[in-house]
C-alpha cells in the first residue's frame, strides 16, 4: 500500500460516543457546526459558554444538549474535564484555546481546538455520511480546504441510498454468517450481489427484491463469472468514466492491450491478474479468437474478467466480435462506453468536431489497410467539404489517405492536424494541409497513436491550456 511507510504523525479511528461526554468550550457558530456533529452520534453534549448563538440555544431549548452558563476560564473547565470522553474548544481568544489545551493534556482528555492542529490531540475530519456509512478524510490538519474539496469528490462518487444498502447488508449479516460458514465464500457472495441488480434494489430500498437476488446468488453457482467490456478512453485517467473505475476496483482479471497505458493500469486493483493481449515489439497482435476464447474460458471458471480498451469499445475496437462470442457461450457481460479518440483528441487539441460554417457531419473511418495494402474505403463520400473526417489508425498510410483525398476531389490546401498521443502529457499536435502533413508528420516523427482529423474545422483550433 501506498504512503504506510511514512510517518504521517495522525492515525484515524472510529469512536463509540452513544452517551459519552463531550463539552464543547465556545458558544458561536464555530461551536455549533460542532455540536451538531457531536448530537448526531448520540453523544452527550455539553456547552461551556456564558454566550449561546441562536442555533445552540434552539438545540438546548429541545432537549438535545446541556447548557453551561458560566465564564470559560481554566477554573471553570478543571471540574468539568472528569469523565469526559472530549473537548473541542471553540473560543475565538487564541490564547485561552492554548491554556485550555494544556489543561486537557495534562488531565489527558482528548483535545480539539478548532482549526488550530498545532494544540491539539485529535482533529475533526471531513465527513460524508449516509447512515452508517462514513467516509472520514483527513490532512492531517494541513489543508482543510483540500480536505473539504474531496469530501464533495467523494459525495459525488457515493450513490444515494448507500445507507439503505448498508443497513440491509448488516441486517442480513448474522444469518448469512451461519448459513455459509466460509468467510470468503461469504465475501465472494457479497462482492457478486454488489455487482449486480440486488445491490441496486437495495440501494432503492427495495429490501424484498435484494433478498430475492441475494438468494437467487446462494442457491446459484456463487462463483458465476462474467466479462466486462469497458472503454478506457484515450489515455488520460482523468477522462475513466466513473463505471469504468468501479469495474477496475473489481476485476479478478483484467485484458488489455497496447492502448491503455501505465496512467489507466495505475488504477486497476492491486491484487488483479493482468493479462496483456496487445501488440507485442515486433510481433503480430494476439489473434482475435484467442483472446474471445480466453474471455470465455476465464468467465466460465467463475472469474470477474474486465476486457479493457482503449477508448471506446464499439469504436474500432473489435468489441462486437468479443460480444457475440459471449453472447453464443452464454456468458454474462456489461459494455461500458469510453471516450473515443476523436472525442479525446479534439478536445485536447483544441479542434472543435463539427462548425456552424463549415461542418455539419464528422465521419469516424479506419486508415488501415487491407492485408494487400489497398486501403479499401468509400472516396466519393469521404472527400466532400462541410464535413470533418476523423481517420483512426491513419498514420502509416498517410501519404496515401492524402492523395486520394485530394484525387477524389479536395483542395490541396484542405486542412489536415494529426494528434499524437492525444489527451496525455506528451500530446503533439502538428497541423497541415493535405499536401504538406505527410512530410511534416515525417520530419516530427510522429508516432502510433496518432488521429488524424481532416477539414476545415482545423482552422478553428484553439489552443487550448493543459488540462
Ligand atoms: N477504440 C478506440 C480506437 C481503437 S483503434 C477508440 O475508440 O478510441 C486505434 C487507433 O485509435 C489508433 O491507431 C489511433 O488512430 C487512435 N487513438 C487511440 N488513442 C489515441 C490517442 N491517445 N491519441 C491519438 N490517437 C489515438
Amino acid at each position: 500500500m501506498q504512503g504506510l511507510s511514512e510517518n504521517t504523525g495522525w492515525f484515524p479511528v472510529v469512536f463509540r460516543m452513544e452517551g459519552e461526554r463531550v463539552l464543547v468550550v465556545g458558544g458561536g457558530n464555530v461551536a455549533a457546526s460542532k455540536v451538531q456533529l457531536l448530537v448526531s452520534t448520540g453523544a452527550r453534549v455539553e456547552v461551556l459558554s456564558a454566550f449561546l448563538c441562536p442555533e445552540l440555544e434552539r438545540l438546548v431549548d429541545k432537549g438535545a444538549i446541556h447548557h453551561l452558563a458560566q465564564d470559560t476560564s481554566e477554573q471553570d473547565l478543571r471540574p468539568r474535564l472528569a469523565g469526559c470522553r472530549l473537548v473541542y474548544l471553540a473560543t475565538n481568544d487564541r490564547d485561552l484555546n492554548q491554556t485550555l489545551a494544556t489543561l486537557c493534556k495534562a488531565q489527558n482528555v482528548p483535545v480539539c481546538a478548532v482549526d488550530d492542529p498545532a494544540i491539539s490531540t485529535f482533529i475533526t475530519p471531513a465527513l460524508v455520511t449516509r447512515g452508517k456509512v462514513q467516509v472520514a478524510i483527513s490532512t492531517g490538519g494541513a489543508a482543510p480546504v483540500l480536505a473539504r474539496r474531496l469530501r464533495t469528490m467523494v459525495e459525488r462518487v457515493l450513490p444515494e441510498g448507500l445507507h439503505h444498502l448498508a443497513d440491509f447488508m448488516s441486517a442480513i449479516r448474522d444469518e448469512l454468517r451461519q448459513r455459509i460458514p466460509d468467510t470468503s465464500a461469504r465475501r465472494q457472495l457479497w462482492e457478486h450481489f454488489l455487482d449486480g441488480e440486488g445491490a441496486r434494489a437495495a440501494l432503492a430500498r427495495d429490501t424484498a427484491e435484494a433478498t430475492r437476488k441475494l438468494q437467487e446468488l446462494e442457491v446459484g453457482n456463487a462463483a458465476r463469472g462474467e466479462v466486462w467490456l469497458v472503454g478506457a478512453g484515450p489515455g488520460n485517467p482523468d477522462l475513466l468514466t466513473l463505471a469504468a473505475l468501479r469495474l477496475m476496483q473489481d476485476a479478478d482479471v483484467i485484458l488489455y492491450d497496447n492502448l491503455v497505458g501505465p496512467e489507466i493500469l495505475n488504477y486497476v486493483r492491486r491484487d488483479a491478474e493482468r493479462v496483456f493481449v496487445g501488440k507485442k515489439r515486433n510481433r503480430h497482435t494476439l489473434p482475435q479468437e484467442d483472446i474471445n476464447h480466453e474471455l470465455v474460458r476465464r468467465a466460465q471458471a467463475g472469474q470477474r474478467v474486465l476486457r479493457l480498451k482503449g477508448g471506446d469499445p464499439f469504436i474500432f475496437g473489435r468489441g462486437g466480435e468479443e460480444l457475440e462470442t459471449l453472447v453464443e457461450a452464454g456468458v454474462s457481460f456489461r459494455i461500458v462506453p469510453g471516450i473515443s479518440a476523436a472525442n479525446g483528441c479534439a478536445a485536447y487539441a483544441g479542434i472543435p468536431l463539427t462548425h456552424r460554417d463549415c461542418a455539419q457531419a464528422c465521419l469516424f473511418i479506419t486508415g488501415h489497410a487491407r492485408a494487400d495494402g489497398v486501403l479499401n474505403l468509400e472516396w466519393e463520400t469521404i472527400a466532400l467539404k462541410n464535413q470533418t473526417v476523423v481517420i483512426y489508425m491513419g498514420l502509416t498510410m498517410l501519404s496515401q489517405l492524402c492523395a486520394q483525398l485530394v484525387k477524389h476531389g479536395l483542395p490541396e490546401n484542405w486542412p489536415v492536424a494529426v494528434v499524437e498521443k492525444g489527451t496525455l502529457p506528451e500530446q503533439r499536435v502538428c497541423e497541415g494541409t493535405l499536401a504538406t502533413l505527410p512530410d511534416m508528420v515525417a520530419e516530427q516523427q510522429i508516432q502510433s497513436p496518432a488521429l488524424v482529423i481532416v477539414g476545415e474545422v482545423v482552422r478553428h483550433r484553439v489552443i487550448s491550456p493543459r488540462y
